[in-house]
C-alpha cells in the first residue's frame, strides 16, 4: 500500500463534515439533529488515531471486536473518562463478562443465550449497558441478528424474562439492496414494540437512515478513512 493511502486523514475536518451532513439530513427530515448520535466506528484504527478524534471533541465510539477493543480502550477510557463505547460486532456468550466491563452499549443482542448471559452479568455487576437488539432485516444467512418474524417475541423475552435495559434496535442492510426498505422495516418493528432508539446507517447511507428515524448512525470510513483489508479472525 502506498503512503498516500495510509496517511492519517484530517479527522477533525472529517468529523466536522459528517456532523454537518447529519445536521442537514435532520433538518431536511424536520428532525432535531441533537436526536442523532454519531457513533464513530474506530475498528482497525490504532489508539493514537482514536485519541485524535477525542481531542477533536468527539465522545461516542464503536468497535466490532472485544479483543481488539481490550487492546485499545482501557487506556483511552482512563485518559478520557467521558467517552462512551458501543459494541457493534457479534458477541459470543463466553465474552459477555469482558464486554460488559468495557462497553457502555451493546448493539448486537440477537439470541436468547446471549440475552441470558448479559442478564446474569448485569445482575452480578450492577453495570447496565444500553442494549440494542440486532435485526437481520435482509434475512441473510451469513449475517447476525434476529429474523424480522421473530423480533416481536424476542423483544418481549428480553424485556420480561431477562429484564435487559433495552434501548432499541440495530440493523445492517444487505449491501446490494435499497437501504431505505430495511431502515423502514426496522423503524416499524421498533414503533410497534415501543422502542425509541434506532441504530442504522453507515458512511454510505446515514443520511437515508436519518430520514427513516435513525437515532444512532455508525460511521467509520467517512471519519477515519479506508480501513486495511478485512482479515477474518475469531474474536
Ligand atoms: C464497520 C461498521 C460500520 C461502519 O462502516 P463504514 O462504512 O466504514 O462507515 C458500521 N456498523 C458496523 C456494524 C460496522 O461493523
Amino acid at each position: 500500500m502506498q503512503d498516500s493511502e495510509t496517511a492519517s486523514p484530517d479527522i477533525r475536518q472529517n468529523l466536522g463534515s459528517v456532523k454537518s451532513r447529519i445536521a442537514a439530513a435532520a433538518a431536511e427530515a424536520g428532525r432535531d439533529a441533537a436526536g442523532v448520535t454519531l457513533v464513530a466506528i474506530s475498528k482497525t484504527h490504532p489508539a493514537p488515531t482514536i485519541a485524535a478524534a477525542i481531542e477533536a471533541g468527539h465522545a461516542v465510539f464503536g468497535e466490532n471486536r472485544v479483543q481488539e477493543s481490550e487492546s485499545k480502550w482501557p487506556a483511552l477510557k482512563s485518559d478520557h473518562p467521558g467517552v462512551r463505547l458501543h459494541l457493534v460486532g457479534p458477541l459470543q456468550s463466553n465474552k459477555v463478562k469482558r464486554a460488559v466491563q468495557l462497553f457502555d452499549a451493546i448493539e448486537t443482542v440477537d439470541r436468547a443465550k446471549l440475552a441470558r448471559a448479559l442478564a446474569r452479568e448485569i445482575e452480578a455487576t450492577g453495570t447496565r449497558p444500553d442494549c440494542f437488539i440486532q435485526v437481520n432485516t435482509g434475512e441473510e444467512d451469513q449475517k447476525a441478528g434476529i429474523r424480522p418474524a421473530d423480533a416481536d417475541a424476542f423483544i418481549k423475552e428480553c424485556r420480561e424474562q431477562f429484564q435487559l435495559p433495552l434501548a432499541g434496535l440495530m440493523c445492517i442492510p444487505p449491501v446490494d439492496e435499497e437501504p431505505g426498505l430495511h431502515f423502514g422495516l426496522l423503524a416499524e418493528i421498533a414503533r410497534r414494540n415501543g422502542l425509541d432508539k434506532l441504530s442504522m446507517g453507515m458512511s454510505g447511507d446515514f443520511e437515508t437512515a436519518i430520514r427513516f428515524g435513525a437515532t444512532h448512525v455508525r460511521v467509520g470510513t467517512a471519519i477515519f478513512g479506508a480501513r486495511p483489508p478485512f482479515k477474518p479472525q475469531e474474536d
